[in-house]
């Protein structure tokens, strides 16, 4: 009944396509896993509710990862604990009031936090109104084997660590063993539980039945070496003795418009589908045979799930980079920046090397991790059980944080 529903909010930001896509795989495993016992909002709180500079993180990481030296050194000069701890103090102090009245709105039992900006404020906001012990606060690290360190707060009640390597990290940074899981990143449960073959998807796409496929993507804004990419492989993936394609190619262009009309009325000599912002990521990955793109995490945990081998063609400087490792060194993918090398990999790949090929796809498949948003929600659904009677109403009863002061 209503009496019984728990109300969880997901803090996120748009920057990139990432945290929203955690956000909704969260989301969504809630509902699959414990139906209508737990009500989910999921909330871009900063921009709804505070003023400069929370409210424009979106355009300010947009900016700056264009100008990725610009982010480097954003990126680096914060992440010693003195420097972004005072500067998030600062921003606390000054909107404790707004971001109150955004949790007041709400009432959460639990918090999820899926940007690393997002532990320290609401965390205050919790100690001054005394809800420490009745509200669970989680943090789901939506980085996937190299991030910074604002991620990590040790007044979390799990910190959830895609990889072995974050667990190492947020371990150095003060979290307790028992603060720390490591279950991979989450990943909508549309891919894990999809059901659809490649036929079946290639048909419903209106893609080649029987050409090998290769998705050629950027992350949510389409960034990185994509046109110059498409154009080789329009070259290498056609084969002029014989006058035909050897293979076919989807780019995704995210929501780089200029992209995705440049792309549009270029010429082709194989098949080739432009799109924008798709929404159903896990239909064109299950439809290609490998992917090119940038090394964000949530396409490379995606990519894993459905097997593509990944060439890595690009990675934002600071918390993508050791992104690349995680796939080469476990024989999922290479890395080049090369538009040249990558469409010749890839010809290679459709003709002589489809060996090499189906061997990272096996080497993908181990180390995809698939159910990991099922056991980050049943975990948080653990956790708020052991709360007990306490975390019922924790609203109640609770002099706000204005009234004090
Ligand atoms: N994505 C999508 N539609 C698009 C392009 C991207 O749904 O047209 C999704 C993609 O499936 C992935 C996320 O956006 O889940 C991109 O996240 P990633 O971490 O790879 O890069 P970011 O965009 O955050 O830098």
């Amino acid at each position: 009944g209503a009496e019984r529903t728990k109300t969880v909010l997901i803090l996120m930001s748009d920057t990139g396509g990432g945290h929203r896509a955690s956000a909704e795989a969260i989301r969504d495993a809630f509902k699959i896993e414990y139906g209508d016992d737990y009500r989910i909002i999921v909330k871009d709180v900063w921009k709804e509710y505070t003023g400069w500079p929370l409210n424009d993180m979106e355009r300010q990481y947009k900016f700056m990862v264009k100008h990725v030296q610009l982010w480097k050194v954003a990126f680096h000069t914060t992440c010693p604990k003195w420097i972004h701890s005072s500067y998030l103090a600062a921003i606390a102090a000054y909107y404790a009031k707004e971001v109150e009245a955004g949790l007041m709105e709400y009432k959460p039992n639990i918090i999820i936090s899926v940007h690393p900006m997002m532990q320290h404020i609401p965390l205050w906001v919790l100690k001054w109104q005394g809800l420490q012990k009745k509200v669970v606060f989680v943090t789901v690290i939506t980085d996937l084997n190299s991030c910074h360190p604002t991620w990590f707060h040790p007044g979390v009640d799990r910190c959830y660590c895609p990889s072995k390597e974050l667990a190492k990290r947020a371990a150095m940074d003060g979290l307790e063993e028992s603060q720390i899981q490591v279950f991979g990143l989450p990943i909508r449960p549309s891919f894990a539980r999809a059901v659809f073959t490649k036929e079946e998807l290639r048909e419903e796409l209106e893609m080649d039945p029987d050409l090998p496929a290769v998705l050629l993507m950027g992350g949510g804004e389409g960034m990185g070496p994509v046109k110059k990419t498409a154009l080789a492989l329009g070259e290498s993936l056609y084969d002029k003795e014989l006058g035909k394609p050897i293979g076919q190619l989807v780019i995704i262009c995210g929501r780089n418009e200029v992209l995705r009309s440049t792309l549009q009325s270029a010429d082709w000599n194989i098949p080739v589908k432009v799109r924008g912002f798709e929404t159903k990521m896990e239909r064109w990955m299950g439809a290609c045979d490998c992917i090119i793109t940038k090394a964000g995490p949530g396409t490379i945990a995606e990519a894993l799930i459905r097997g593509l081998p990944i060439i890595l063609n690009d990675y934002i400087p600071g918390q993508e980079k050791g992104n690349v490792p995680y796939v080469v060194d476990n024989g999922a993918g290479v890395f080049t920046r090369s538009p040249k090398e990558t469409s010749r990999m890839v010809a290679e790949w459709f003709t002589t090397n489809t060996d090499g090929l189906k061997r990272m796809s096996e080497n993908a498949m181990k180390l995809a991790q698939p159910e990991a948003v099922f056991d980050i929600v049943k975990d948080i659904h653990q956790l708020s059980q052991e709360r007990g009677p306490l975390a019922n109403m924790p609203y109640v009863l609770t002099s706000s944080f204005t009234s004090l002061v």
